[in-house]
């Protein structure tokens, strides 16, 4: 078991290519048993500027937008190289300071960071413009450009992976990027850039401001230097980060916001042991701390009795696991920590209220008792819920999962429906023809059929419809939206 007192995080922000330490200002706390871990400082306006205007700097004068896209490439490839050799060190700093198992963060966070960048990394080369028809006289051009500086600000549910996507895009596509992580898991964000420093990166092109949303968050948004802002986050934050980007711009935003997603199942699914693992993998993994996270279930009834039961039986084995407790995590059905003792109380108020609404608790309800320090919430299964619902209506972020049935494809569709959200669905049958009209009905920005959740599918674009976001990240897409567009005419008559 590794001792998390002896994992110490890099102090301060990383501005022009090295550590810059600052007055400690906030407590970071360890979500594994709920102690103070380290100290973080707090980046006001000023030291926004200085991060800004440096990134702008090392963009305008180094070679990396201007020179040959394959030598981007080549760094980048040698960032993920380095990222996966100290996989050791980066998982745990991510694992004591997030609710990443260590195990997790080594084996999955990590490299799938690294593959990441190097998904981006690919594309640097091969991103064209455009030659538009025009008169014989005429050239007309269509080519693309880095904004130059890149304003991204991240969660604290994969810190590591949620940057790559941000920091991976924009520097593939030639800008300089300034990151604020969470203040609740900001430390992994700085060892990430200085290994890409170390890979090669001019300084200046990646910083990393600490600090909460209010101050730095806000001073990042408003930066006149700052020509586009990328996020993920809350529906919430995303909408006063719009805001912010439309009165001090207006510049774009990519924003990748919450979910509440359903998974209709059909009663002609084949293998109910099967699904009832993935129905809870989907809302148990990160203790249900995942965007994606599937945690509206909306079952027809003739399976509804069997798959409920086989659902609640593998909910009730979780325990809780300290991410840093090896043989915890070895065990049956280990359960992340919930970030803070703040977001159990959320979780909790939800649960209330949904009970206060009618809704039948199953099994869970409540935090674990015997949990080794921090706030573990019980895996909990909520039924004779409808679509008004707090626990149906509200993104919950938590190992919470909802109960709905019905008769017909028409009831599932109406039940998939959120007024709210769109992120991600996933559809269960047998019957192919009824995959394929839910996949084009279902008002989500991914469906999974057959499946749920993500794999190493970087090629494809993820983000949200209605307010789980606007644009996506990872995919060409997600390049494409680091770039604008120029239009050339060239006249030789
Ligand atoms: P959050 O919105 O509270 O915070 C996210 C980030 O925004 C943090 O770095 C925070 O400091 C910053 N922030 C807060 N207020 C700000 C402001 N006024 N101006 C600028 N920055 C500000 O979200 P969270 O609690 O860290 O993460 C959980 C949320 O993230 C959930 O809603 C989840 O669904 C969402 N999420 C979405 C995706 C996706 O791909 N769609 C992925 C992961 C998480």
């Amino acid at each position: 078991m590794t001792d998390p007192d002896r994992i110490r995080p890099p102090q301060g922000h990383f501005i022009a290519g090295r550590l810059q330490p600052d007055a400690a200002a906030l407590a970071v706390l360890r979500p594994s048993d709920g102690r103070p871990w380290a100290e973080l400082p707090v980046a006001d306006a000023a030291t926004v500027d200085q991060a800004v205007q440096g990134a702008h700097t090392a963009f305008e004068r180094s070679d990396w937008a201007r020179g040959a896209p394959r030598d981007r490439a080549r760094v980048l490839r040698r960032w993920a190289d380095l990222l996966e050799a100290d996989a050791p060190a980066l998982a745990a700093l991510e694992g004591v300071g997030s609710t990443r198992p260590l195990r997790d963060a080594a084996a999955w966070d990590v490299p799938f960071t690294a593959e990441g960048i190097r998904y981006f990394a690919e594309w640097a080369d091969k991103l064209g413009g455009d030659v538009a028809a025009t008169r014989q006289d005429h050239l007309g051009l269509v080519i693309s450009e880095p904004y130059g500086v890149v304003g991204a600000i991240t969660p604290w549910n994969f810190p590591l992976v949620m940057a790559s996507w941000k920091v991976g895009a924009a520097l593939a596509a030639g800008n300089a990027v300034v990151l604020k992580p969470s203040e609740l898991t900001p430390f992994s964000a700085i060892r990430m850039a200085e290994l890409a420093v170390e890979a090669g990166l001019p300084p200046g092109l990646f910083n990393v401001v600490q600090g909460d949303g209010r101050a730095t968050g806000e001073a990042l948004c408003r930066h006149p230097l700052v020509g586009k802002m990328t996020f993920t986050g809350s529906t919430r934050t995303g909408a006063a980060i719009m805001a912010a980007c439309a009165q001090h711009g207006p510049k774009p935003v990519t924003l990748e916001l919450g979910g509440k997603s359903p998974q209709l199942v059909f009663d002609d699914v084949p293998d109910l042991d099967t699904l009832a693992g993935l129905i809870v993998g989907a809302i148990t993994g990160n203790a249900g701390q995942v965007c994606v996270a599937g945690s509206r279930l909306i079952v027809q009834r003739g399976v509804a009795p069997a798959l409920v039961e086989r659902v609640v039986r593998r909910m009730r084995a979780f325990r809780p696991g300290a991410t840093w407790d090896a043989a915890a995590w070895a065990g049956p059905a280990p359960l992340a920590p919930i970030i803070s003792a703040v977001q159990a109380a959320r979780i909790g108020a939800i649960v209330q209220a949904a009970r206060d609404a009618g809704a039948e608790l199953l099994c869970g309800g409540a935090r674990f008792d015997d949990g080794p320090g921090g706030a573990y919430w019980q895996p909990t299964v909520l039924h004779s819920v409808d679509a008004s619902n707090p626990a149906v209506r509200e993104e919950i972020f938590g190992p919470v999962l909802t109960v709905q049935t019905f008769d017909t494809e028409e009831e599932a569709l109406a039940l998939a429906a959120h007024p709210d959200y769109g992120l991600a669905a996933g559809v269960h049958t047998a019957d192919l023809a009824r995959a394929m009209r839910l996949m084009r009905a279902l008002k989500a920005g991914t469906v999974w059929v057959n499946r749920y959740g993500r794999s190493h599918d970087f090629a494809l674009p993820t983000g949200g419809w209605q307010r789980s976001g606007i644009g996506k990240d990872l995919g060409r897409q997600a390049l494409e939206a680091n770039l604008r567009l120029k239009t050339v005419l060239f006249g030789f008559s």
